[in-house]
């Protein structure tokens, strides 16, 4: 069962900031964040990456670039759990770049010293991999992430799946009120 709740673009302004439950746990929320969200539109069924011409696959992309929607969102409610979750994973992919870094750097500089050795290979090596690794957990830190949400196909709606049901009665109270009282 699809239990995805939509909120129109056009509605977001009127129901974000009255919605005091966030989207994942349903608890109020500690923060309120703004970010931008961007469409993901399906490929045509003609796989890209298996494309031999060069120009043809260039243009599909261009076209596949046109038709993702950027959609700013203000005020998004997140909840102490869900601020947590964001802050660690933004720490795991800073410690794999700069801790990355780092081991790259002192296998360099360990070389300069002491000369060639066989060992520096794994500082080296390990080094570059975390850094290459960084930004998978830079990705399950954001805020699309956190709130498990996409815009939809055409970008006319935010499409959170599976919210909390007390986020979804807020959002459906927020947006009645949208509805019947224009402010
Ligand atoms: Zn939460």
């Amino acid at each position: 069962m699809d239990t995805s709740l939509a909120i129109p673009v056009a509605m977001l302004t009127a129901v974000v900031p009255r919605v005091n439950r966030c989207a994942r746990h349903g608890l109020p929320p500690v923060k309120r964040t703004s970010f931008a969200l961007q469409s993901r539109p399906k490929l045509d069924e003609s796989n890209v990456a298996l494309s031999g011409n060069v120009a043809a696959t260039t243009g599909r992309l261009a076209e596949h670039a046109k038709k993702v929607k950027v959609t700013r969102i203000t005020d998004w409610p997140l909840c102490a759990s869900c601020a947590r979750t964001r802050r660690w994973w933004l720490l795991v992919a800073a410690v794999f770049l700069w801790g990355g870094l780092a081991l790259v750097a002192g296998a360099v500089v360990a070389r300069i010293v002491n000369g060639q050795s066989a060992a520096l290979a794994i500082p080296m090596i390990g080094g570059i991999l975390l850094a290459i690794a960084s930004p998978a957990p830079f990705v399950m830190g954001s805020i699309p992430r956190i709130i498990r949400s996409r815009t939809s196909d055409d970008g006319s709606a935010v499409v959170v799946r599976d919210p909390h049901p007390q986020f979804a009665a807020e959002v459906r109270a927020a947006f009645e009120q949208g509805t019947h009282h224009p402010a």
